[in-house]
């Protein structure tokens, strides 16, 4: 199994160990782009050296012997003016071993200008240097922006303007995933013709609820992830959907393609 979407940095070693055991032996984790703390862009360097160096070390102890990092300029945390800076940097990492897209990069609202700002540059970025792009869609539950309006966080009219973006941008929709999909986005997304990331965990969604969507699309264009997994007793999420794919009698041969093969061939892996 692959995880595309697996924040390392707080999924506690127990967890990895309980994943390597379930043979989820291979994962990418996105650069955090919301880490109120972020304040300079060594931050930033450092958080892609740790993913890098320490982080893919105890993932291997744990029996997740492949670590690949996306690398993005966070959507929080620091100001337009080091974006420049910050895309330098990003070009210093992307040809390097084990980095193999862009991401996570998107827009939770249409009202904060800053937001689009990033988006639009980690696009014009995966295009110039021809790498995936995993793209955060607002999560389908709830809100982390306590106290903003909810007009401000419609996940209909935010989906529309990433697509907007993605499809003014020219970026190849088969080098795109977007991801944290429900049920409502889903059927716009479809039509863009990106690959489409479905997020088990706790503010996203549930085993069944990706083997309804299973049902309805088939497994081609699908990649499981579990963002930060917390689902109920701790992150098992992408071996937990395997399950209730099997119990759904789904074929073997779809279930690889929805937790192996669309994600080896997006990211082009090399295992
Ligand atoms: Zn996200
Ligand atoms: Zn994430």
């Amino acid at each position: 199994m692959i995880d595309t979407h697996f924040h390392i940095g707080v999924i506690p070693h127990e967890w990895q160990h309980i994943l390597g055991l379930c043979e989820l032996d291979t994962v990418i984790v996105p650069s955090d782009q919301m880490i109120p703390d972020y304040s300079t862009l060594d931050m930033v360097k450092d958080h892609y050296d740790r993913i890098l160096t320490e982080k893919t070390e105890n993932a291997h102890d744990f029996g997740i012997f492949n670590v690949f990092l996306a690398i993005t300029f966070p959507m929080w945390g620091l100001p337009l003016t080091s974006l420049d800076k910050g895309i330098e940097l990003m070009g210093q990492y992307i040809g390097k071993p084990r980095v193999v897209g862009v991401g996570e990069a998107g827009m939770d609202t249409v009202t904060v200008e800053h937001e689009e700002v990033v988006f639009k540059a980690m696009v014009a970025f995966a295009k110039e240097h021809n790498v995936p792009i995993i793209v955060h869609t607002p999560p389908p539950r709830h809100s982390p922006y306590l106290g903003r309006e909810k007009s401000d966080y419609d996940k209909r009219k935010v989906m529309e303007q990433i697509i907007k973006i993605l499809v003014n941008s020219g970026i190849d929709p088969k080098k795109v995933i977007l991801d944290h999909m429900n049920k409502e986005t889903l059927e716009m997304a479809w039509g863009y013709g990106s690959w489409l990331g479905l997020s088990c965990c706790l503010d996203k969604l549930s085993g069944p609820e990706i083997v309804s969507f299973y049902r309805e699309y088939g497994p081609d264009r699908f990649i499981v992830n579990s963002e930060w997994g917390f689902s109920g007793g701790g992150n098992r999420s992408v071996p937990k959907v395997v399950v209730d794919l099997k119990a759904a009698s789904a074929p073997l041969e779809d279930i690889q393609k929805m937790v192996f093969y669309n994600a080896k061939n997006l990211f082009n892996l090399p295992i």
